[in-house]
């Protein structure tokens, strides 16, 4: 379905983030959600989705549907009144994708994230336990901001760095942004004929964000020019996602990509992830382990908490742990899925005894073989 040129970016990626631009969404003569746009992206993510892939939707568009629908006039609205506008904008805006999926026979779910969601371990991992149920359904889950809650202080503001937050929480491969401008160029192409289309940025350095500090400041409507699209890049690369920015005002805006600037990461979703478990994060407490469970773990499996013997510290649910060996010395790190109070409740036992010891059960392994690096 898609071009060759975006089948190569899109070959290995099992999870793709695409966000959608609020003049995307809205049509700017009528203020309203523009439905034949947006039954055309569902068209195309379902053609995602028949290849196997999971595909999460990041939208903006509810502060415009919501000044339209509440009648807010003025060219620049106070906080409290961008807050409503989001607020009366954001069910216009799923009910308008809810009709566009339901006809391709998707499903759709609502996460509103807040920068601390994305920045505090334990929300995180919340979410994204969330998302990924989510993925298991058969749903497409569509993020917005939760912009009635956050205040200037502590919001993204943007949905390009929240995307790029998104792409992260989920291990997306691919970060797709689709603008009103098909790439990176050296210079504004609106006002420099000369102006060259950057196809690849193999390494996001200062030259590329000079760039796009610069000349293409500009580019780009809604809240994020060139500038939030590199910031963006940023943080899905050191994630291990690739950014593709990229024309969306076509009917079938993924399919029809030919152009693009590709930003490629510096190393896989997964590397990046286990080298964040094993390097950036001290660990809060230790979990002692039988010669049994040590075996398993080199053979790819799992902790389970009958092979765990002792828990050093107090820690909690999607803390850092370090995990060590009868001879004392440490063997991996990982993040836990349980708490150290509760892990001494169900140390040593079975996990089909968990739901009786705790009264609820976080499934069977206490780090998960995806949350934990040998060292
Ligand atoms: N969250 C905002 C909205 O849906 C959009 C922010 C942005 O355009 O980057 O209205």
């Amino acid at each position: 379905m898609t071009s060759e040129a975006l089948k190569s970016v899109l070959a290995n990626a099992r999870r793709i983030t695409i966000k959608v631009g609020s003049a995307l969404v809205v049509d700017s003569a009528t203020g309203v959600a523009d439905a034949a746009w947006m039954l055309g992206l569902a068209r195309d993510i379902a053609d995602l989705r028949a290849e196997g892939r999971s595909v999460l939707l990041v939208s903006s568009g509810a502060g415009a549907l919501g000044r339209r629908y509440l009648g807010l006039k003025r060219a620049k609205l106070k906080l409290d009144e961008k807050q409503a506008a989001a607020a009366a904008g954001q069910p216009r805006l799923m009910s308008a994708w809810e009709a566009a999926f339901s006809q391709v026979g998707l499903k759709t779910a609502q996460v509103l994230l807040t920068r601390e969601d994305t920045e505090k371990r334990r929300r995180w991992l919340n979410a994204r336990a969330t998302v990924d149920t989510l993925f298991d359904m058969g749903c497409v889950p569509i993020v917005n901001e939760n912009d009635t809650v956050v205040t200037e202080e502590i919001r993204y503001g943007d949905n390009d760095r929240l995307a790029a937050r998104a792409a992260q929480l989920i291990r997306s491969e691919v970060l797709i942004l689709l603008s009103d401008i098909d790439g990176l160029y050296t210079d504004d192409p609106r006002r420099n004929p000369e102006a060259q289309h950057i196809p690849v940025v193999e390494k996001l350095d200062a030259s590329i964000e000079a760039m796009a500090g610069g000349a293409n400041e500009q580019a780009g409507v809604g809240t994020g020019g060139m500038a939030t699209k590199i910031a963006a890049a940023k943080i899905a690369g050191s994630a291990g996602c690739a950014t593709l920015i990229a024309f969306g005002q076509t009917i079938r805006p993924l399919s029809s990509i030919e152009k693009f600037t590709v930003i490629r990461p510096q190393s896989s979703a997964t590397a990046a992830y286990k080298s964040w478990i094993a390097g950036t994060v001290v660990p809060a407490g230790k979990l002692m382990l039988d010669e049994g469970a040590v075996r398993a773990l080199h053979n790819g499996k799992s902790l389970l908490p009958s092979g765990i013997v002792d828990v050093v510290g107090a820690f909690d649910k999607g803390d850092s742990v370090s995990i060590v060996a009868p001879s004392g010395a440490e063997v991996a790190r990982g993040i836990v899925t349980y708490s150290a109070a509760a892990i001494r409740l169900i140390r040593g036992r079975t996990s089909k005894d968990i739901e009786s010891l705790l009264g609820y059960t976080a499934g069977d392994e206490v780090i998960h073989r995806d949350d934990m690096v040998l060292v």
